[in-house]
C-alpha cells in the first residue's frame, strides 16, 4: 500500500510517458546581419539579446572584413556558440573567393584580416556553411537560391528564387547591409511585395525574406548597430537598433592602419 501513503500525504510517484514530456518552446531568434570585425557593436547587440530574453542567435555572415577586431569577434561568436553561414568576406579571407571584385578598401581589410588570424579561426571560418536551415526559418547571406554567387537582392524579382525555393516561410539575409522585408501574402501569394518598416507581422506571409541591416557597418544612414528579432510563435519580425561606441571601432581601424574611410562611414552608416 505504499501508493496510497504517498497520495495520503500528499505526494505521488513519478510519473513517465507524454504527461511529462516538456511542450516544444515558442521560439524567439535574434538574427544578426553582416557584423565585419565590429567588436564593440557586437558586444552592444548581445547586450541587447541578452535583455530580450532571446532564445536563438544566430549569423547571417560576413562575420570579418572592415573592421579592425576579427579575432576578438571570432573569439565572441565562439564563446556564445553562434552558429553562421560564410559570407563573402569571410571566403575570401580563407582564399575562396578572388578580391579582384572588390573595391581597394575591401580587399585591404581582407589581407590584413587574412594575416590576423590564427588557424583556428580560419578553419572556423573555412568550415561555416552557406546556408542553414533552422526550426523555423533558413539563413544565407546572399541569396537562398544561389548561396555561393553571393549576389545582392535588391529588387523583388531578385528575390523571387530564394522565396520559391525556402523550405519555410521565413529566411534571413544580410549582404547589402540594407534592412527590409520582401513577402508574399498568404491571401495572394502570386504577387510580391516589399517593405522598409521595422515591424513586420510574417504571420501573414506565405514566404518572406528578411533582410536583417548590418551590426557593424550599416548602410541605410543609421549609424546604430542593427538586430532582427523574430518570434516563431507570434510571426513577428522587428528590426532593432543599439546605439554603440563607434569612435572606439573607428579608432581601432584606424590604429590597424586601414583606409581611413572604413571609419568615417561608420558614423554615417554608409
Ligand atoms: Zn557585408
Amino acid at each position: 500500500m505504499a501508493l496510497g501513503f504517498l497520495d495520503d500525504v500528499g505526494l505521488s510517484l513519478p510519473k513517465t510517458g507524454r504527461g511529462f514530456e516538456p511542450l516544444p518552446l515558442p521560439m524567439r531568434y535574434a538574427i544578426l546581419g553582416d557584423i565585419h570585425s565590429n567588436l564593440t557593436a557586437l558586444e552592444a547587440v548581445l547586450k541587447e539579446v541578452d535583455r530580450l530574453g532571446v532564445d536563438r542567435t544566430y549569423s547571417v555572415g560576413d562575420v570579418v572584413g572592415y573592421g579592425g577586431a576579427p579575432r576578438e569577434v571570432l573569439d565572441l561568436m565562439r564563446e556564445r556558440q553562434i552558429p553562421a553561414v560564410k559570407g563573402n568576406h569571410d571566403a575570401a579571407v580563407v582564399g575562396e573567393l578572388d578580391t579582384a571584385f572588390f573595391n581597394p578598401m575591401a580587399r585591404a581589410a581582407v589581407d590584413w584580416t587574412r594575416a590576423e588570424l590564427t588557424e583556428r579561426d580560419l578553419d572556423w571560418l573555412q568550415n561555416l556553411p552557406l546556408t542553414i536551415d533552422m526550426e523555423d526559418g533558413s539563413i544565407s547571406h546572399g541569396t537562398y537560391a544561389h548561396p555561393e554567387a553571393y549576389e545582392y537582392i535588391q529588387s523583388t524579382d531578385d528575390a523571387e528564387p530564394s522565396l520559391n525555393l525556402q523550405p519555410t516561410m521565413a529566411c534571413f539575409v544580410g549582404h547589402t547591409h540594407v534592412p527590409v522585408t520582401i513577402l508574399r501574402l498568404k491571401e495572394d501569394p502570386t504577387r510580391t511585395f516589399y517593405t522598409v518598416d521595422t515591424e513586420v507581422d510574417l504571420s501573414l506571409a506565405q514566404r518572406a525574406l528578411v533582410n536583417v541591416g548590418s551590426v557593424g557597418q550599416p548602410r541605410d544612414e543609421d549609424p546604430r548597430a542593427a538586430l532582427g528579432i523574430f518570434d516563431a510563435e507570434t510571426g513577428q519580425f522587428r528590426l532593432h537598433r543599439v546605439e554603440y561606441d563607434i569612435d572606439r571601432e573607428a579608432k581601432r581601424i584606424l590604429a590597424a592602419g586601414l583606409p581611413e574611410m572604413l571609419a568615417s562611414r561608420l558614423f554615417m552608416g554608409i
